[in-house]
Parts: structure tokens; C-alpha cells; sequence
């Protein structure tokens, strides 16, 4: 099946019951059974549920991967994947990935004894380099937030293989439409489902999805153990939302070229990071790895911190809030707002700055957009 139709068949076959064409949100904690031990594959909802079931078939089928698994966050399912790991184990990981990824592997796994290198993933040798001999995993995402640099996996798939390490890729920026790290060679793919999978920000989610088995054994034990599930009625909502994850992606990535060529000749605005245009460092790359190059564009205004503040306040139909990919455009302050966890030497040695904003451009009209822009931007100091 191909991508659009996976998304709205896979796991998704109408209820055998009743014939409902879309399943039913099973709220059920608990599961009939037929004599002791004996069930039809669900005894407790936090081990397994037919709602969540759907889901992950779904999931599993858009990355090509054998395994998935869903949860309750995309921190929930970051979680899960630091615990196939254990006390001493060291991980390489992207400087440039998202800020709750940071806190949680910072500030969370390092008191179970886990410690972490922090380098460039888009430089491969500097990964290779940070290899020590209790290295565990890699960690990249790829675009990264919010500087949108690309990684490149086939390559770290390589250096993982030949020091017999995971790699690990959260793909919710590219999503399954866009980009499959597991063809690529990783091992693990993480996504906030939360972002374009569910694609309409009413719902939290996360997800990881494997072919190995044993990985994803280990992911189900403590998937159940730890307990970090979602509800029926998140699986569902989630599940609807996918259904045009094909569609969504192709006027998000329409509307974010367009974007992104009006931000760069306006003379407010220093810099644009959009891995579709020709002049983005790993634009290449991009036309190799991606099947398009989705619908996030960040930039730099001249005007520095200040600049920054009054356009997030005239801005109309850019909504200033975290999150991102949603059908409605949002606006997003990294070092207020998602990076704000991040110490200032660090965020500004990557290159953050308080003149820089995200966009997670929506499928709205776009010159309704174009405009919401341009009246953000009337009288900024200009280069
Ligand atoms: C939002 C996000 C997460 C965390 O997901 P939640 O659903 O908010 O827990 C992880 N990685 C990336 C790239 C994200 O954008």
C-alpha cells in the first residue's frame, strides 16, 4: 500500500462486530476472560488496548517498521527509549534537538547514571569522535529545532553499525511522509505524535517504532512497567488525525516555501532556515534524504530581541504558542518559549538568539498569511 493509503487502512479494517468503517474508542480498563489466562490478546488496558492496537499497526505501516508502540507524550515515548538503557551507558547525542529532550536526558537521566555527549550530529565525524567504548546509542533529529539543520543517517547508520550502536531518530519534524529513518539504517524512530502526526494540536502523543524485535520487546516490557500510555479516545483522535497527515504535509511544505521566500527578501529579516532553499548548507542533503522538505521555516530579524517581541505580538494568524504542526500557523520564541530550559552560553554557542523565530506554517490561505507577516513587520529596523 502506499503512503495516503496506509494512513487510512492500515490497522484500521471496519470493527469485525458491528461494521463500524472506524473503530471504536475501546474504554475499557479491563477484558473478559473466556477461563482463567484465556482472552482474545487484551487482559488490562495499560498492556494492551484495541484503540491504542490501531494506532500502532498505523504508525508501524507509515515508517516501514515492523514494531510500533504508542505513548502517552513524545517525552513518554523518549523515555521509553532511555530505558532499554542502563547505569554507566554513555549516548551521543544532537546538540540542536528539542528542549524537553534536553531537560528530560539533563536532568532526568543523568541521576540514573546515563551520561551524554552533546556535538554537532550534522558533522558525522564529530559523532564518531564523541564514541566511547560504553556508548550505547545515538541520538539525532533531523531537521533540528529550531535551526532546521539536516543530519545525515545513511551516514551515522554507518558509524553506528560499525561500533555496533543504536541509532535513534525522532523524525516528528520530517514525519513518516517526508522521511523513514529505518530505510535509512537507524534503528529506532521516535515521534511526538502530538505535532504533524495528529496533526489538529488536540491531542498529546509520542511513539517508537523498530524491526528489532528484541528492541521492541524490551520497549513493550517497559511500555507496561512504566506505564506511560495513552487513553483510547488520544489513540483515536490520534488516528483521525493521521488520516491526512498525506495531504496536510503537502500544503504545509507549499505554504512554507512561499514563506520562506518572502522572509528572505525582506530587509527586516538577517537570516532564513529552510532546508527547500538552495542556499541552506544541507539543502543537498535534503534533496537526497527527504521526499520534500516539510513546513517549518525559522528566521532571524534584524532587530534582535526587541524586533522579536513586537512581532510576536502583531501577529494574528500566527498564533504565538509552543508546539507545532497543526492545520493553523503558530509562532514560537525558542529562547522564551521552547528553549527556554537551555542555559544561555550553550543556546547562543548553537546559534539560538532573541531575534529568532520558528514558524510552523499552517494550511491556511496564503496570502492571508503573507499578510499577517507583513503587518507584523511593518517600520522593524532594517539591514
Ligand atoms: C514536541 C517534541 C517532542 C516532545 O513531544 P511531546 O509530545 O511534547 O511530549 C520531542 N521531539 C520533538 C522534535 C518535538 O517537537
Amino acid at each position: 500500500m502506499q503512503f495516503a493509503t496506509s494512513a487510512i487502512h492500515a490497522g484500521q479494517a471496519p470493527d469485525p462486530m458491528t461494521g463500524a468503517v472506524i473503530n471504536p474508542i475501546y474504554m475499557t480498563s479491563t477484558y473478559h476472560q473466556a477461563s482463567p489466562g484465556e482472552h482474545k490478546g487484551f487482559d488490562y488496558s495499560r498492556t494492551n488496548n484495541p484503540t491504542r492496537q490501531s494506532l500502532e499497526t498505523c504508525l508501524a505501516a507509515l515508517e516501514g517498521a515492523a514494531f510500533g508502540l504508542a505513548f502517552a507524550s513524545g517525552v513518554a515515548a523518549s523515555s521509553a527509549v532511555m530505558n532499554l538503557l542502563g547505569q554507566g551507558d554513555h549516548v551521543v547525542v544532537g546538540d540542536d534537538v528539542y528542549g524537553g529532550t534536553f531537560r528530560l536526558f539533563d536532568k532526568v537521566f543523568t541521576r540514573y547514571g546515563l551520561s551524554y555527549s552533546w556535538v554537532d550530529a550534522a558533522n558525522p565525524a564529530a559523532v564518531r569522535a564523541a564514541i566511547r567504548p560504553e556508548t550505547k546509542m545515538i541520538w539525532v533529529e533531523t531537521p533540528t529545532n529550531p535551526l532546521l539543520k539536516l543530519v545525515d543517517i545513511t551516514a551515522l547508520a554507518s558509524i553506528a553499525n560499525d561500533a555496533a550502536l543504536m541509532l535513534a531518530v525522532d523524525n516528528t519534524f520530517a514525519t513518516p511522509y517526508l522521511q523513514n529513518p529505518l530505510s535509512m539504517g537507524a534503528h529506532l524512530v521516535i515521534h511526538s505524535t502530538t505535532k504533524y502526526i495528529g496533526g489538529h494540536s488536540d491531542v498529546v502523543g509520542g511513539a517508537v517504532l523498530t524491526n528489532d524485535r528484541t528492541c521492541h520487546q524490551n520497549l513493550k516490557f517497559h511500555q507496561n512497567a512504566v506505564g506511560a500510555i495513552p487513553s483510547p479516545f488520544d489513540a483515536w483522535l490520534t488516528l483521525r488525525g493521521v488520516k491526512t497527515l498525506a495531504l496536510r504535509m503537502r500544503q504545509h511544505e507549499l505554504n512554507a516555501a512561499q514563506v520562506a521566500a518572502y522572509l528572505c527578501q525582506h530587509p527586516a529579516v538577517v537570516e532564513v532556515h529552510y532546508p527547500g532553499l538552495p542556499q541552506h548548507p544541507h539543502h543537498g542533503l535534503a534533496k537526497r534524504q527527504m521526499r520534500g522538505y516539510g513546513g517549518m521555516v525559522t528566521f532571524t530579524l534584524v532587530g534582535g530581541f526587541d524586533a522579536a517581541k513586537i512581532v510576536g505580538q502583531r501577529s494574528k494568524l500566527f498564533t504565538l504558542a509552543e508546539s507545532l504542526g497543526g492545520v493553523e500557523s503558530l509562532m514560537c520564541h525558542p529562547v522564551t518559549m521552547t528553549h527556554g530550559s537551555i542555559p544561555e552560553s550553550q543556546r547562543l554557542e548553537r546559534g539560538i538568539t532573541g531575534g529568532m523565530l520558528r514558524l510552523s506554517v499552517g494550511i491556511e490561505d496564503i496570502d492571508d498569511l503573507i499578510a499577517d507577516l507583513d503587518q507584523a513587520f511593518d517600520g522593524l529596523s532594517e539591514a
